[in-house]
């Protein structure tokens, strides 16, 4: 039996929806928490145990039965590391034989870098569990890219406080790929790249929208005091704003700039690249 944690979320429900090609429903178990929201995944077929992260007994039951389990990282970034050792634990208490988690694509490991530290600690925490297990170091979704840009970047091109290569993924290859690992018995390496096989900026990516909508589109860099000033001025919350300066140094540092052929080796097709996705979002 597989259990796949964040099952309501984005990738937890693509993952689903992937492992129902290839095995029947009644060896797919979720977690979930509020069962409103997986009102699909009961119609499929699938079973689901209410549990979160933070509360342990949830999660000693849940685990009941299960052989490989999928830790979808928490998007709660004030206790996330806590609350995956949660899991971890409940994992090992309950006989779990192998645990996958959703990591993040990176060049280097300091715990400085944002988003580092969470993810480096529960590896590490995995690591020395004694559980088999399988890292998988996501890069940024593709599908996010939006996010990044703005609302009006047609209008008035990319405007960021810094650029840099980053390796954007699909989220969707990365649910395939991770399904595909869940069902194979000859996993054999203990961590994995999930990148795309083409680094971008968003010069690169001003170049892609300009060819394929025919308008001029231009980064433009953006001081971080100057970006912080404009976005105040215009009602943009402090987190937000903070967010996205952290993003600009991210990229900036060349963090994510890891490309790499693991993705659609696992997949056996062509990785979903960055001028497919822009295609599709912005002439649909
Ligand atoms: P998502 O849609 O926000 O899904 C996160 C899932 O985690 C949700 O199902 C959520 O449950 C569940 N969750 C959060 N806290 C929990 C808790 N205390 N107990 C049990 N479940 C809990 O995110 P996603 O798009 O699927 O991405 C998966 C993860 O990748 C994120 O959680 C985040 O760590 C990371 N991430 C990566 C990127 C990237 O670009 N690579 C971007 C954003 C996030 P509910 O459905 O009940 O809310």
């Amino acid at each position: 039996m597989i259990l796949i944690t964040g099952a309501t979320g984005n990738l937890g429900r693509e993952t689903i929806n992937f492992l129902l090609k290839k095995i029947p429903s009644s060896e797919i178990s979720a977690l979930i928490r509020n069962p409103d929201k997986a009102e699909d995944l009961k119609h499929k077929g699938i079973k689901l145990h209410k549990g979160d992260y933070n509360d342990y007994d949830s999660l000693i039951k849940a685990f009941k039965g299960i052989d490989k389990l999928l830790l979808i990282s928490s998007n709660d970034f004030v206790n996330r590391v806590n609350q995956h050792i949660n899991v971890i634990n409940a994992a090992k208490e309950n006989g779990v034989k192998h645990i996958y988690y959703t990591s993040g694509a990176r060049t280097i490991d300091n715990k400085e870098i944002p988003g580092v530290k969470d993810h480096l600690e529960t590896e590490q925490y995995l690591e020395n569990s004694g559980i088999n297990y399988t890292i998988l170091k996501n890069n940024l979704y593709i599908e996010n890219l939006p996010m990044y840009l703005g609302e009006k970047v047609l209008e008035t091109g990319i405007y960021f406080p810094g650029t840099g290569k980053v390796a954007f993924a699909s989220r969707t290859d990365m649910a395939e790929a991770t399904a595909n690992l869940l069902v194979s018995n000859e996993v054999s390496e203990k961590t994995y790249n999930f990148s795309n096989t083409e680094a971008v900026d968003f010069n690169d990516i001003a170049s892609i929208l300009t060819k394929i909508t025919g308008k001029k589109i231009d980064y433009i860099e953006v001081e971080p005091n100057i970006y912080r000033e404009q976005l105040t001025k215009i009602g943009i919350p402090t987190p937000v704003i903070n967010l996205r300066i952290g993003f600009g140094s991210l990229f900036k540092g060349g963090f994510l700039n890891t490309p790499n052929s693991a993705l659609e080796e696992i997949l056996g097709h062509k990785t979903i690249n960055v001028e497919e996705f822009l295609k599709k979002f912005y002439l649909k």
